[in-house]
């Protein structure tokens, strides 16, 4: 269940501010850092919110 203050739940201006979205996976999101220091930089996040990977679901294990 998504978190009213999770930023990665909201998916609002302030993720907006430092990632580009790219694409949507099956169970996943990819962002893009915008600061890309370190090059291709980027966040592989659930579609959803858990804590811990055990929360997940078998067949959303990576
Ligand atoms: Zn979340």
């Amino acid at each position: 269940m998504p978190l009213p203050d999770c930023l990665y739940c909201r998916r609002d201006q302030r993720l907006h501010d430092v990632m580009i979205p790219i694409t949507s996976l099956q169970v996943f999101l990819l962002d893009l850092f915008k600061e890309q220091t370190h090059r291709g930089r980027c966040l592989v996040a659930y579609q959803g919110h858990v804590n811990k990977l055990f929360e997940l679901a078998a067949p959303e294990l990576p």
